[in-house]
């Protein structure tokens, strides 16, 4: 038997702390507990119940259970990039947020496929849409400007399967 409790979650928070980085930050459990980001991360996942993640810009977004591959899902955004995938913008992936790329009244979905870092300013950028916006192309993030111009800004996953394939 388990009592099942939750814990509300901004998302860029939540990604910190399973980063290690999270220990100014405080987790609210619906039944009033109080916990600190490392104490966070030290719980067992199975006896919360659900973390529902909290996006800057568009609200609750996501309720993950017990199984919810933690360490994973920042580990595939950080193969995708370890930086702000804005054009020109090299702010670490540490002091960013996860920005959804398809934004969820849109229909997108917090999983890695639609997450990219960015960092608060082009977050707030993003969110501006007359700025230009971040999409994934091939796999790849990309940065797309107003007038459509398209720059790759994170891994290029294909050539580095391609790389990785045994000489013929
Ligand atoms: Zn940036």
């Amino acid at each position: 038997y388990l009592v099942r409790v939750t814990a509300n979650l901004d998302l860029g928070d939540y990604l910190r702390i399973i980063a290690g980085e999270g220990n100014d930050v405080k987790v609210h459990f619906d039944n009033g507990v109080i916990v600190s980001g490392e104490e966070f991360v030290r719980m067992q996942l199975e006896d919360i119940g659900a973390v529902i993640l909290i996006g800057v810009m568009d609200g609750p977004v996501n309720a993950y259970h017990a199984r919810f591959a933690t360490p994973k899902h920042r580990e595939v955004m950080l193969a995708d990039s370890t930086t702000c995938t804005w054009k020109g913008c090299n702010a670490p992936a540490s002091e960013c947020d996860a920005h959804h790329m398809v934004e969820h009244q849109h229909g997108g979905e917090t999983t890695p496929s639609n997450l990219g870092w960015l960092c608060k300013y082009h977050n707030s950028q993003a969110a501006r849409g007359t700025r230009g916006h971040t999409e994934r192309r091939d796999g790849q993030i990309t940065y797309v400007s107003p007038y459509g111009n398209v720059t790759a800004t994170g891994t290029d996953h294909k050539a580095r399967a391609d790389n990785r394939k045994p000489p013929d």
